[in-house]
């Protein structure tokens, strides 16, 4: 008989009582001991609610006090010097010090896991001596057990990716760091069996990219040697994101199961089983309930891949599965009450995939009548969706259809856009402006809420914004800024305001995932047809205009970046999600340049979060990326100034990309990595229009003139003066007034420093 099993499940609770107790610890208002019983009372629900559902395999130690990430690095007492750590269990104080920075220790590095936009914290190897401080797997198993009688199912970050995911050693130290680490493995895994533990989930996500043939050997040797170590324990080799890149290889180590994801890695992972069949004397993992999107799964159509997979294994030997954690998707869609019922019946959230997959297990085993039910149910709400009016918005999806086989082009080359806009706007050299967005204090805040509840009206906060912005134009024009921006004090957030304003979206009470720590977001979901409504940004852009004789920047936020922070429909490709919201986009720019703005920002700071994790389909996304940007901005005329900014990421493999935006100016976050940045402009020439941010905005600190100059000098280095633009790293949304003020007063001052010295 096939079992069910689940990869993780998500921390942050029905209430996000996780982050809140998370916080209240943080800021001192509970003590560790109310703090510990808080979140075993939590864990414990969440197992609780598994064996409730009927789930056979159900993860213990997928619970994590931050990131499991970190989790590992500090079972094996991998913590940096910087915090003091003396040995033994980690204490929490020094465990959050890595996570979050203490007075005296900066923060370990975060970074994206895999291609989601969970955040993990990079472990640092650098000096660092590893050894077992204690065996969470095992403590986390024993508690399921004796608390609730549950068999669990430890999940381990394997030790590949672990070594992969982490910093502070060089390629040559690869084999003498896993000579440390796998025997603190076996450890952890001897004591597991020791204990009576059945199954033990090791993740190795890292199989599903590129592995060099002595990544490859290293893989097996690391098995071999739990194998030969702990011969009696079940091992689900446990891989998702994607198709794994050598299935041959893995599949012939020796572990129990092989976990496989066939809704990311759908096409992939089924033609290798079908061309080079499954071992025999392996378990199947199949990984069939999207565990990062937030549908409903037709489950007829994954009986049909169940039944298909079945041809290679037998049923007694599959176990039907999420793609991976569900720590991707939120908790239950019980509390969605404002959605349509259409809608809402669509969605799957963590709770409703444990009824899916338990469902698909039964119905493996059984033809009954109520199952076969369920099956044709899921179908019926998918199709009650597909057919909404939301779905079929004929003139957006002709229109579409258009747009994608023209290449979208502005009207004039750069060079010649460059000199009518120079010729018009008659800018300094090095013009100086800002990102967008200006401090929004708790008055800000107190403002929206408001007028949010109905306390004041629309007229009343539309004025508020208004006296933002008449103090902001005047603050920006004594500073000395030559291109000012309105702001945006009437936004809460860059994609939640355009979702709201366009058709096609939807937004919950409740979706909240874990971004990074207790940091939780709500992405809104875009589930129809987008359209645009009427217009978004004009009003307070044209106000702010009407306010000052210098230029004033319109803002909004590029279709790339409103898709990858949304969860979007999955019927169609993202591709044309991509272009549907160009054209809702394209509709508010031609408003904006016909109100009278001539500059225009077009914000894609998440380009490189939708880059897929394949290497050959990186440049397919890239060039459709740039097509929608380019749908985005291309009808104006060539006097209409185009600006795009995006923040820090890796740039070198995508500089030919941002150039193929054909953007009059980028301004780009740069001074948290300022040598690598300006060094892959060494290495290509940009031609076009560019502002390297010349200060960090993500601290208080006010940087001193002579920093900034520096910054600049390096900058002009490698870039032609006459393209190049002084503006700060992001946006000051979250900083205070006076630091805000004093630190663009630095700036203007380096500014004219670079002026005299051209
Ligand atoms: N215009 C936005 C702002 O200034 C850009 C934010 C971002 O890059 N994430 O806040
Ligand atoms: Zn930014």
């Amino acid at each position: 008989m096939a079992k069910s099993s689940v990869l993780g499940y998500p921390r942050i609770g029905v209430d996000r009582e996780w982050k809140k107790a998370l916080e209240a610890f943080w800021a001192g208002k509970i003590e560790e001991t109310e703090f510990q019983n808080k979140l075993q009372e939590i864990r414990l629900t969440h197992l609780r609610k598994q064996q409730e559902k009927g789930i056979d395999f159900i993860p213990v130690n997928d619970f994590s006090y931050y990131d499991h990430i970190l989790d590992t690095a500090a079972m094996f007492g991998i913590i940096p010097k910087r915090f003091s750590y003396e040995g033994g269990p980690v204490p929490l104080s020094v465990y959050y010090g890595v996570a979050r920075g203490t007075k005296g220790a900066a923060a370990s590095e975060m970074t994206k896991w895999f291609n989601t936009n969970y955040h993990y914290i990079v472990p640092e190897l650098a000096d660092a001596s590893p050894v077992l401080t204690e065996n969470k797997p095992l403590t986390a198993y024993r508690e399921a057990k004796e608390k609730l009688g549950i068999e669990g199912k430890p999940v381990i970050v394997g030790p590949l990716t672990f070594l992969k995911l982490s910093k502070g050693y060089s390629a040559s130290e690869t084999d003498a760091w896993l000579e440390r680490l796998v025997p603190l493995y076996v450890q952890v895994l001897q004591e597991l069996a020791e204990e009576g533990v059945q199954w033990v989930q090791i993740d190795e996500p890292i199989l599903v990219t590129k592995l060099s043939q002595e990544d490859l050997q290293r893989l097996s040797s690391i098995y071999e040697t739990i194998a030969a170590a702990v011969p009696s324990l079940n091992i689900m080799l446990q891989t998702y994101f994607e198709s794994v890149e050598n299935y041959n290889d893995i599949v012939k180590l020796p572990v129990k199961g092989i976990g496989l994801d066939f809704v990311h890695g759908y096409t992939g992972n089924l033609i290798a089983i079908k061309a080079l069949g499954f071992p025999a004397d392996k378990v199947l993992g199949a990984g069939v309930i999207d565990g990062r999107g937030i549908w409903r799964a037709s489950l007829r159509e994954k009986m049909e891949l169940l039944n298909e997979l079945t041809e290679f294994v037998s049923a007694d030997r599959l176990i039907v599965q999420s793609s991976c954690s569900l720590l991707h998707v939120p908790v239950t869609t019980e509390r969605e009450t404002k959605l349509t019922t259409e809608l809402r019946n669509a969605l799957a959230f963590a709770d409703e995939k444990l009824g899916e997959l338990v469902l698909l297990t039964k119905a493996l085993a059984s033809d009954a009548e109520e199952i076969i039910d369920e099956l044709i149910k899921s179908d019926a709400a998918i199709q009650a969706l597909q057919q909404s009016e939301e779905r079929n918005r004929v003139n957006i999806q002709q229109a579409v259809a258009a747009l994608s086989n023209q290449q979208p082009e502005r009207s004039h080359p750069f060079a010649e856009r460059h000199q009518a806009q120079q010729a018009k706007w008659q800018l300094p050299i090095f013009p100086t402006t800002t990102i967008g967005s200006f401090p929004q204090s708790a008055e800000v805040r107190k403002a929206r809420q408001s007028w949010r509840k109905g306390e004041w009206n629309n007229e009343q906060y539309a004025q508020y914004i208004r006296d933002q912005i008449d103090t902001w134009i005047d603050l920006q024009e004594e500073i000395g800024l030559d291109v000012l921006v309105h702001g945006e004090f009437e936004r809460t957030d860059m994609v939640e305001f355009f979702g709201e304003k366009l058709a096609g979206f939807a937004f919950t009470q409740n979706g909240w995932v874990q971004s990074y720590g207790s940091r939780c977001v709500k992405p809104p979901v875009i589930f129809g047809d987008v359209a645009f409504k009427g217009e978004m940004t004009v009003e307070e852009t044209k106000y702010a205009q009407s306010k000052t004789s210098r230029p004033v920047k319109g803002m909004l936020t590029g279709p790339i970046t409103i898709m990858n922070w949304s969860f979007v429909r999955d019927d169609i490709p993202r591709e044309q999600i991509a272009y549907q919201l160009a054209y809702a986009l394209r509709q508010e720019v031609e408003a904006l340049e016909q109100a009278g703005i001539g500059m225009i920002q077009v914000d894609e700071p998440a380009v490189r979060e939708g880059l897929p994790l394949k290497e050959e389909e990186q440049a397919g996304y890239l060039a459709w990326a740039v097509k929608a940007f380019r749908i985005t901005t291309c009808t104006v005329h060539e006097t209409t100034q185009i600006h795009t900014h995006m923040c820090y990421c890796e740039f070198h493999d995508m500089i030919d990309s941002i150039e193929a935006m054909d953007a009059d100016v980028i301004s780009i976050e740069t001074s948290r990595s300022h040598g690598e940045l300006i060094h892959s402009f060494e290495l290509n020439t940009y031609k076009l229009g560019i502002g390297l941010g010349v200060y960090d905005i993500h601290s208080p600190r006010v940087p001193s003139v002579e920093e900034m100059t520096g910054m600049i000098d390096r900058a002009l280095r490698v870039l032609d003066a006459r393209l190049f633009w002084i503006n700060p790293d992001c946006g000051l949304k979250t900083r205070g007034l006076e630091e805000t003020v004093a630190s663009l007063r630095n700036m203007v001052e380096a500014t004219k420093i670079a002026r005299e010295n051209h």
